[in-house]
């Protein structure tokens, strides 16, 4: 699990990151909102604290632009500006918890503990819908025991879907993230993806399905009891 601090005080992000390495919590560390889009563009964090008061520009303006392309990785602002009026546009812009500096590192810790605990996305290593799992470290996928072959932009789309099961994901979304991931993908390969995911777990014996919602996008979620 690793998370990444968005922090422009090198004394203050060397401060964190070693409080959250007593933690067990591993951090990567960037100082501008440039860098920081950069790396959320390839990599998926547990979390991020991000700081606003960036060199190149407001540290919101990073929390939107992830919000925009529906990202829901747990956000916790960290800002001088612990006003009321603040607070409230930082929570409203998408973030998920707000600490005021200067703050206590225990503090900024539990409360990191307790977004990383909140349900909503899965961050698990390992994912799981009906009887299908997916090693997300070893990129395997199984239903039941049987292994499954997928090709490696399948099981990207596969992933997307099950880090987000029992909700609908629009094809906006899937597309930004595998670009995200660097994988080029032309206009109806979202849909053939979709087939050959659903077409084989289903010949496998899959309990979960990959369901079509007109309009907006897929879902995947455990087929209900007959
Ligand atoms: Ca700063």
């Amino acid at each position: 699990m690793r998370l990444l601090v968005v922090e422009d005080n090198r004394e203050l992000a060397e401060l964190l990151t070693k409080g959250l390495d007593a933690a067990g919590l591993a951090a990567d560390v960037v100082a501008t909102a440039q860098d920081a889009r950069d790396v959320l563009a390839t990599t998926r964090y547990a979390a991020i604290v991000l700081d606003l008061g960036l060199p190149d520009e407001d540290g919101l303006g990073v929390l939107r632009s992830l919000r925009a392309r529906e990202d829901t990785t747990p956000v916790l602002v960290l800002t001088a500006r612990g006003g009321v009026q603040d607070r409230v546009v930082g929570l409203r812009s998408g973030a998920d918890d707000y600490l005021a500096k200067p703050f206590a590192l225990e503090e900024l810790v539990a409360r990191l503990q307790a977004l990383l605990r909140r349900p909503g996305e899965l961050l698990g290593r390992s994912l799981r819908v009906g009887n299908i799992t997916f090693d997300t470290e070893a990129r395997q996928v199984f239903v039941g025991d049987t292994p499954q072959f997928f090709s490696a932009r399948e099981v990207a789309v596969l992933e997307i879907l099950m880090r987000r099961s029992g909700r609908v994901v629009s094809k906006k979304l899937v597309e930004d993230q595998l670009f995200g991931l660097s994988i080029d993908v032309g206009s109806n390969a979202i849909e053939v993806y979709i087939h050959r995911l659903r077409r084989q777990l289903a010949d496998s014996g899959a309990k979960a399905q990959i369901h079509t919602v007109r309009g907006v996008g897929y879902l995947i979620a455990e087929d209900k009891a007959p």
